[in-house]
């Protein structure tokens, strides 16, 4: 059956020292369904969509059957949860192993909500189908919007219910990932096991997503400024659409450079630094303004993980560790300025064009202005939607932001195509998010979430439908929480 449906497992994960993993099977379920199925990705993948979307297919996503070349485990990792650090590991997840794609590419398979491992402390090891449908959607939206992450392929019903606060129907989601390795298993290498083990991991790491540095004079060097590149590219990524991940602990930040774990993330409407969405998150450790900061923060537990591969003395060590993370913030404020400059339209860099921008973003913070439709008003030259409070300030941008457009070679409209380029017109909206998902999970209704991840599947088309999903929630009562 797997020649069938395509399955070309590889299980690179296992020839890593053992204290990295347990070899764990997925624990069967009940009465398994098939919820969603991403096609698409699939045929990325080299899968059979056909042979997958049956009662075969389904026995494999629910963990009731392992396809062909399967060596499923969990994942050994540590990790600091709101800055304290903890022994973590996969609790409800198993990798199925690596799935080696028609363009050669090695990609993790994981079932997440697959039963109880080792590593699940007080946990059931199970997941309810709301969280799962929501990592399905969103994470496939930010695909869309061309941010690394971790994808989706199936959502599976397990017929079993899950017990939280109450009984809720229990999920399994197949999770596509370029890996599943975390900073929090470099600390875990580092704080719990021996300098052995690190080097095999930091090598393992390298020849799977750097192997360009393999010849690198000083490739575990080289290998934390390639990941500090990747996060600061990322992390200006989600500041420019107004990605709120929620729960940025350091076993949530990938050596890939992709998002990972969509736990309490959502969208920012309007525009607030201080916006935070997450239940758990009571300090606002993990607010839209302070991403960039504690991005920062889990680099530099990465660096501390990786001192002693970095030189023999540590007091050298730590210095060029520090001379590496010292130039984060740097590399994502130029990631993020340029990101900013093709919203606005502009290809060229004029030194003034940060205070241009800064200047925008403090009017939408006075004026509670939406983040996206205020730069899909400027794109569509809507200026008289950005608000019902036109003021003179704005009137004031909009005139200099004009003149400044002036002082480039291209066309207005060689500048419409880039901020189209540049500027969602649609994001997943978290009351669009929550109406799809109560339909699911309430009604059995899977009709409004195709509908969403439809239009949410191409942000930057402008189409006439689009418009219908910009609009805000009626009255925003509640301040919006999301759960982990
Ligand atoms: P997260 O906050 O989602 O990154 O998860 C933190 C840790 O909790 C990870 O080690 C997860 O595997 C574990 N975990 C989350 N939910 C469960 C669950 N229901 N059962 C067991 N472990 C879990
Ligand atoms: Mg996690
Ligand atoms: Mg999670």
């Amino acid at each position: 059956i797997s020649i069938e449906m395509g399955w070309n497992f590889d299980n690179s994960y296992v020839q890593l020292p053992k204290v990295f993993y347990t070899k764990q099977a997925p624990t069967p379920v009940e009465e398994p369904s098939l919820v969603f199925f991403n096609g698409p990705l699939a045929k990325v993948l080299g899968l059979e969509t056909q042979e997958l979307i049956n009662e075969e297919g389904t026995a494999i996503f629910a963990g009731n059957q392992l396809p062909e070349g399967a060596i499923p485990l969990a994942q050994a990792y540590a990790g600091h949860q709101f800055g304290n650090f903890t022994m973590l590991g996969d609790g409800r997840a198993v990798l199925l192993g690596e799935q080696i794609t028609p363009k050669g590419e090695r990609v993790d398979i994981q079932l997440k909500g697959a039963g109880r491992t080792p590593y699940s402390r007080g946990g059931d090891g199970r997941a309810a189908l709301g969280p799962m449908l929501r990592e399905y959607l969103i994470s496939e939206a930010m695909h869309a919007l061309e941010i690394p992450t971790t994808r989706s392929l199936a959502v599976v019903f397990t017929g079993e219910p899950v017990y939280r606060e109450t009984p809720l129907p229990g999920a399994i989601l197949t999770r596509v990932a370029a890996s599943h390795l975390r900073v929090g298993t470099f600390e875990y290498a580092a704080r719990l096991q021996g300098e052995e083990e690190l080097r095999a991991l930091a090598d393992y790491a390298i020849e799977r997503h750097y192997p360009e540095l393999l010849k690198e004079e000083q490739p575990y060097l080289s290998l934390l400024r390639a990941v500090i590149e990747r996060q600061s590219q990322l992390i200006a990524k989600w500041q420019l659409v107004g990605f709120i991940h929620g729960v940025m602990n350091t076993d949530n930040m990938t050596i890939s450079g992709e998002t990972i774990d969509y736990g309490p993330c959502a969208f920012m409407d309007t525009y607030d630094p201080a916006t935070v969405f997450s239940s758990i998150d009571q300090q606002g450790r993990y607010a839209y303004g302070n991403q960039p900061y504690m991005a920062g923060w889990n680099l530099a537990r990465f660096a501390e993980s990786l001192l002693p591969l970095l030189h023999e003395n540590h007091e050298t060590a730590l210095e060029l560790a520090q001379q590496e993370i010292s130039l984060f913030s740097e590399r994502y404020q130029q990631h993020w300025l340029q990101g900013m400059r093709a919203k606005l339209g502009l290809f060229n860099e004029e030194q003034e064009d940060a205070q241009l921008i800064e200047q925008l973003l403090k009017w939408m913070e006075e004026h509670q202005a939406d983040f996206t439709n205020t730069f899909r008003a400027l794109t569509l030259n809507q200026t008289d939607k950005l608000s019902n409070c036109k003021s003179p300030e704005l009137e004031k941008w909009l005139e200099q932001w004009q003149v400044r457009r002036t002082r480039q070679p291209e066309s207005e409209a060689d500048s419409q195509v880039l901020m189209k380029r540049s500027n969602p017109s649609i994001i997943p909206r978290n009351h669009l998010v929550e109406e799809a998902l109560e339909a699911a999970v309430e009604d059995g209704d899977l009709q409004v979430m195709e509908k969403l991840l439809q239009v949410l599947a191409d942000p930057y088309a402008y189409t006439p439908e689009q418009e219908n999903y910009t609009t805000l929630p009626e009255s925003p009562d509640t301040p919006y929480q999301t759960f982990c």
